[in-house]
């Protein structure tokens, strides 16, 4: 199964939508709180390959802030 890289930047204001609308369960509340603890230490954008994401981009188009985004590993590649 393809793990895909979740991507998320420090414009995330904890808001939880995208837990929300994630069906696989991927994300979660103490998944984004983890990232914002992560950001806070001057990194500019946190990276984590995860399973069992889809790449259904629902997260991304929920995202008011625009802050996650998913990226196929094999993308990269091309
Ligand atoms: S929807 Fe965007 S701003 Fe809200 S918690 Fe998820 S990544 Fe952060
Ligand atoms: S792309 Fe879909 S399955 Fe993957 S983290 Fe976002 S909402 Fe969840």
């Amino acid at each position: 199964m393809t793990r895909y890289l979740i991507n998320i930047n420090n414009d995330c204001n904890q808001c939880m939508e995208c837990v929300e609308i994630c069906q696989n369960k991927v994300l979660t509340e103490e998944f984004i709180n983890m990232v914002k603890i992560t950001l806070k230490d001057k990194h500019h954008y946190f990276r984590k390959y995860v399973r069992g994401c889809t790449c259904c981009e629902s997260c991304e188009d929920i995202c008011e802030q625009h802050a996650i985004w998913i990226i196929d590993p094999e993308w990269e590649e091309l």
